[in-house]
């Protein structure tokens, strides 16, 4: 039902008092390596909460490909259109400081190769899915072949925001993105620069994409929630599904889990109230455990 086009990453998390200099060496502590990327991550989510899920996408012929394959194999989706290509598999390297403030350095790798000629053997795939799942972390021509042969639904989000063909972004039904992306989104719309209002003014930027064209937006607040507007002809419909209040732990991925559980709930029909009020339950649970991937919950954790 669910096919899903997008990164696999190994992420390599070191943990250090404060980030070094330029030349400087230091020690640090942590070093595992975990399962990431976008695409991996939304389709773990979706998987984990009962989708019919495909992943298309790549990782290298390196020691890293199995780890970051691992939790989705267990998951039970479907992995035969995920190639192994000469050279790395995707990898983020996070150092962390003790203030929990980041630095990330991510190599694409195998992710670069999911160019559109490399979907050709896919094509059928995605063009009988019930709905398609993409994100920014592959070649934009990768993303928009992925999105023209989508016969479905298409939900798109574009993170990171590159520029993507206005026909790809408004085909997107929804487009998911959080405040930041929101504002890039609307300015290549608009083609004008992005500006510090539009993630300020998150309603007012919602509203403006859809003026712009999109079928629908779920625009997330993080803690706050998430904004889901629709728009059939000139009519618009805005409406707030708030956060599960819970004590955070670590949001990381949240977004990816918010996306994976939309997906489960558009396949199955729900419409995007019904859908986004069931991601934010989802996403509540994963931001009360550590990482991204092994923080997901299954069903049953849903209760
Ligand atoms: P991103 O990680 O892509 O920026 P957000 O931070 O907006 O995405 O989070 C996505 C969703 O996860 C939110 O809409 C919300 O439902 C949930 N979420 C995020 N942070 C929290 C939190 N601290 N408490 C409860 N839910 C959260």
């Amino acid at each position: 039902d669910i096919v899903v086009v997008g990164s696999i990453n190994a992420d390599l998390v070191v943990r250090v008092a404060r980030h070094p200099q330029p030349g400087e060496t230091l020690h640090g502590t942590g070093g595992g390596v975990s399962p990431g990327g976008k695409g991996a991550n939304q389709a773990l989510a979706a998987a984990l909460l009962g989708g019919h899920v495909a992943l298309v996408g790549a990782v290298g012929d390196d020691a890293h490909a199995e780890g970051a394959l691992a939790l989705l194999r267990a998951s039970g989706a479907d992995l035969d259109a995920v190639r192994t290509v000469p050279g790395p598999t995707g990898l983020a390297v996070v150092t962390v400081d003790a203030r929990g403030e980041n630095t990330i350095v991510v190599v694409p790798g195998a992710n670069a190769t999911m160019t559109a000629p490399s979907l050709d053997g896919d094509a059928d795939t995605v063009s009988a899915a019930r709905v398609v799942v993409l994100q920014g972390e592959i070649p934009r021509d990768g993303i928009e072949r992925a999105a023209s042969l989508c016969t479905g639904r298409l939900i798109l989000n574009p993170a990171p925001v590159l520029d993507l063909d206005r026909d790809v972004l408004l085909a997107a039904d929804p487009l998911v993105v959080n405040e930041y992306e929101a504002g890039l989104v609307l300015a290549q719309l608009v083609e004008r620069p992005a500006s510090p209002e539009d993630a300020d003014a998150p309603e007012a930027t919602l509203r403006a994409l859809l003026a712009e064209g999109a079928a629908s937006v779920v625009l997330t607040l993080g803690a706050a929630g998430a904004l889901v507007g629709t728009r059939s002809g000139v009519d618009v419909d805005v409406e707030h599904v708030p956060a599960v209040a819970v004590d955070a732990v670590d949001t990381t991925g949240a977004g990816d889990a918010f996306t994976g559980a939309l997906a489960v709930r558009l396949a199955a029909g729900d419409d995007l109230a019904a859908a986004a009020r069931f991601a934010a339950r989802v996403s509540a649970l994963a931001v009360q455990r550590e990482g991204a991937q092994p923080s997901y919950p299954s069903l049953e954790e849903l209760g």
